[in-house]
């Protein structure tokens, strides 16, 4: 069976001003353009993508958004459309964070929406989910975790199944210098791909599962030792682009 490719993805959340986003493109591609044995993803603030587009043509770092909408088009202010992320060539869509879960609202119906619309319209959506601090200390963090999984994708296609990131976020290591222990991480990646299983059989074993929550260049390698876990949704660490590049180098 082929070797899932390992996918390191920066989310810069609310950061960066247009200026600010050309300049990191500059100097990391500058860091990383000879890396080819993994995907990089940058997923920018929306007001940031048309430039970035420009700034990362022809190289092999991927553009990707934070959030999109499940209509196509219409009286939607304030959204952005698949075809709108298609039009400055993002190839990824971020979904179900958990700061939209949380922050915004999200819920669990309307993210399964966004992913199916991503989908059909040829994006590969990133698809979040995690526990909170009450849920793991109660013991219910594999089975929180596998309704989310469950409830975002059941319905799809096989096909479309095999265009699914999974990102395993638990919440109390996001943003908190709290990594997940590397057996924790990875024993909640396997029960995921356990969930996918139930979903498309044996395929799930070509779904990249990745992990994030406080990731940074000293723990990503131990963190990717392990066998479910594919790649890191990459935070806090992935607003410098040196100490990124870092990252991805030590992947
Ligand atoms: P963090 O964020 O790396 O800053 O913990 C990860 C994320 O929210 O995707």
């Amino acid at each position: 069976m082929a070797k899932r490719r390992t996918v390191i993805a920066g989310n810069w959340k609310m950061y960066k001003t247009v200026s600010e986003a050309v300049d990191y493109a500059g100097k990391f591609l500058e860091e990383v353009r000879n890396v080819t044995e993994l995907d990089i993803v940058l997923c920018a603030p929306f007001t940031a993508l048309s430039s970035l587009k420009n700034e990362l043509e022809e190289s092999i770092v991927h553009l990707g958004a934070q959030n999109m909408a499940w209509a196509d088009q219409g009286a939607y202010t304030g959204e952005i459309s698949a075809q709108m992320l298609l039009d400055v060539a993002c190839t990824y869509v971020i979904l179900g964070h958990s700061e939209r879960r949380e922050l915004f609202g999200e819920t669990d119906e309307e993210i399964a929406k966004k992913v199916q619309k991503a989908l059909s319209s040829g994006l590969k959506p990133m698809l979040c989910v995690g526990e909170n601090l009450n849920v793991r200390a109660e013991g219910k963090a594999a089975e929180r975790v596998s309704t989310q999984v469950s409830r975002a994708l059941t319905g799809l296609s096989i096909e479309d199944l095999r265009r699914v990131i999974v990102a395993y976020e638990p919440i109390w290591a996001i943003g908190t210098g709290k990594t997940a222990s590397s057996k924790d991480a990875q024993e909640m990646c396997a029960s995921i791909r356990a969930t996918l299983s139930g979903l498309m059989g044996s395929a799930a074993e070509q779904v990249p599962i990745l992990y994030g929550g406080s990731v940074k260049a000293e723990n990503i390698a131990e963190l990717l030792a392990e066998p479910d876990i594919d790649g890191a949704l990459v935070g806090g660490a992935s607003l410098d682009p040196l100490s990124f590049a870092r990252l991805v180098h030590n992947a």
